[in-house]
């Protein structure tokens, strides 16, 4: 796989639209007075075929998101040996019967968001001797639907995770309400990131990663922007 050809059904558009989001993170570090490394793209492939994966990988591209363990399994181990420097990030909904493989494939962990995760990501990682870096996911805008640790409970379990449990834990992950200035919640993320001293925050996607930036994202989750609109529904 590693050396595949650029696939024939590949989207030839692929790296200039992944070099326009690289330009508009520059852009938004610029006009926030930060330096344009203090941002990391993450490309959100998932839904979408490996070589699409492969085709970023030859523009430069090495961080990478998914949000299912068995699609990251499928995608990812193979591209490894011949890219040294891939980083997964595992930023979907987690069951804790995943735990222990999300442990094996992924660099990061991003929706580490109750109690039951928090237990069966630390037995994973002491039986398969891994640690992948961890983000608290907060439901930051407190909706019934919504993955993530409820506001009001962040600040404890984000304590339990590291103290008690011993999680590695670098970070904050949250994805605002759909509906509304998505500002207001990511500035409310960075201050709970400030308040735990945690340097890392996974926030801004397609529609809102400047926004992001502005607020201090050091990681920016895009997708549709790159990859183009996904065929299903995404669980
Ligand atoms: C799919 C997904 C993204 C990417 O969303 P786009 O709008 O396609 O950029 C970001 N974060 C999470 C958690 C996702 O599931």
């Amino acid at each position: 796989m590693p050396n595949l050809p650029p696939d024939r059904h590949a989207d030839p558009d692929l790296a200039a639209r992944l070099a326009d989001i690289r330009h508009r993170i520059a852009e938004a570090c610029r006009r926030a007075n930060r330096p344009a490394d203090s941002v990391t793209l993450v490309a959100v492939s998932k839904t979408h075929p490996v070589e699409a994966v492969a085709v970023a990988l030859a523009a430069g591209q090495t961080c990478f998101g998914e949000n299912r363990v068995q699609e990251a399994q499928a995608k990812f181990p193979s591209l490894r040996p011949a890219h040294p420097a891939l980083r997964l990030h595992l930023i979907g909904a987690l069951q804790t019967n995943k735990a222990r493989d999300a442990v094996r494939v992924a660099d990061v962990i991003e929706s580490l968001d109750r109690p039951k995760l928090a237990l069966a990501l630390r037995e994973a990682m002491q039986k398969e001797g891994r640690a992948p870096a961890m983000l608290v996911q907060v439901n930051i805008g407190d909706e019934p639907q919504k993955a993530g640790i409820p506001t009001a409970e962040a600040d404890a379990f984000i304590r339990t995770c590291r103290e008690e449990h011993g999680l590695p834990v670098t970070g904050l992950m949250c994805i605002p309400p759909a509906e509304g200035d998505p500002r207001p919640h990511f500035a409310a993320l960075a201050a709970l990131a400030a308040r735990h001293g945690l340097a890392t925050l996974s926030m801004g996607m397609s529609g809102d990663f400047e926004a992001a930036i502005a607020e201090g994202a050091t990681h920016v989750r895009v997708g549709t922007a790159i990859f183009g609109h996904r065929p299903a529904p995404q669980a």
